[in-house]
């Protein structure tokens, strides 16, 4: 097959920097506070806290799923700890965060899927840090309604759910979900009355442009106010392969087309993480 290039231009980053930046990477390594900013290197950093916005993950760091695009581990997932939601919140203080995005690992192992810890993380970051927003970026729960009403239940500014992909490589790409399933959890959201809702997509796994043309269409239709698209990198050599490197012109297609679909929010370019210029979304 025919081998990619080395990584354009627009991909390679410059090392985050500036004061805030400095500051709350102290505040991390002096308390070990888990974020995916920086368990997942990822490019934005600088960006994101420099804004006040960062990403939690809760309910450990093992997933019960195997997605062929993450970077995280698979296999028998950690117990419970209930003081987890005591512990983010208490990290969203010390970093002084203003927006908080947090989101899991898939705990399929576990009856309420992990939706209890989830619901106590919210109220326990809104005890602890009044004035700090938040969005939930949710996993499907398999499509159950009691699970996903407990977030709805606390209220977050904005509530989120990937669909990661296009329909035809979702199984590819996410063995263990389902594209339908994916949008009737956000439909679910939406008709619930949740205000912001969102979702995104990574490109370069080998879908056409018709397909996110399509996915695009599938989002819109169910009310879906925010949507996000980024380049897929290969976080090791075991995970699914790039298969194109997506130009920022077509990047500024899509987003182009997506605000013209009525979306409120179109984030779309190279470096686009869910959790990009996530304070923006609450307006
Ligand atoms: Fe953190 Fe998300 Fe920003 Fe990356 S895009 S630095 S993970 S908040
Ligand atoms: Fe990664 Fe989420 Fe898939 Fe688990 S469910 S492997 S955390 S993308």
């Amino acid at each position: 097959p025919e081998r990619l290039g080395p990584k354009p231009k627009w991909i390679r980053v410059k090392l985050p920097t500036g004061k805030k930046y400095t500051e709350l990477r102290n505040v991390v390594d002096k308390y070990k506070l888990n974020t995916i900013c920086t368990s997942g290197s990822c490019p934005n950093m600088g960006e994101c806290w420099g804004e006040g916005t960062a990403t939690f993950m809760i309910l450990g760091n093992i997933c019960t799923r195997s997605c062929g695009f993450c970077g995280v581990k698979t296999g028998r997932p950690q117990t419970v700890e209930w003081d987890e939601p005591e512990k983010v919140a208490r990290s969203i203080k010390l970093m002084k965060i203003k927006h908080a995005v947090v989101t899991s690992v898939d705990r399929d192992d576990l009856k309420d899927m992990g939706s209890i810890i989830w619901a106590e993380t919210v109220k326990a970051i809104r005890r602890m840090n009044p004035e700090t927003t938040l969005e939930t970026l949710i996993p499907d729960f398999q499509g159950n309604t009691r699970n996903i009403d407990r977030i709805i239940a606390v209220k977050p500014e904005v509530i989120s759910h990937n669909m990661e992909t296009v329909k035809r490589l979702t199984r590819e790409v996410r063995i263990q979900a389902k594209y339908e399933r994916s949008l009737e959890v956000l439909n679910y959201l939406k008709q619930s009355g949740m205000p912001r809702t969102k979702s995104g997509i990574m490109l370069g796994l080998g879908e056409k442009e018709d397909e996110v043309f399509q996915t695009m269409e599938d989002l819109k239709n169910i009310g879906l106010d925010i949507l996000t698209i980024g380049q897929y990198l290969q976080p090791s050599k075991k995970h699914l392969p790039v298969k194109e490197f997506i130009t920022p012109e077509q990047f500024k297609k899509y987003e182009t087309a997506g605000l013209k679909m009525g979306f409120r929010h179109v984030e779309s370019g190279a470096l686009v993480r869910s959790s990009y210029k996530a304070q923006k979304h609450l307006t």
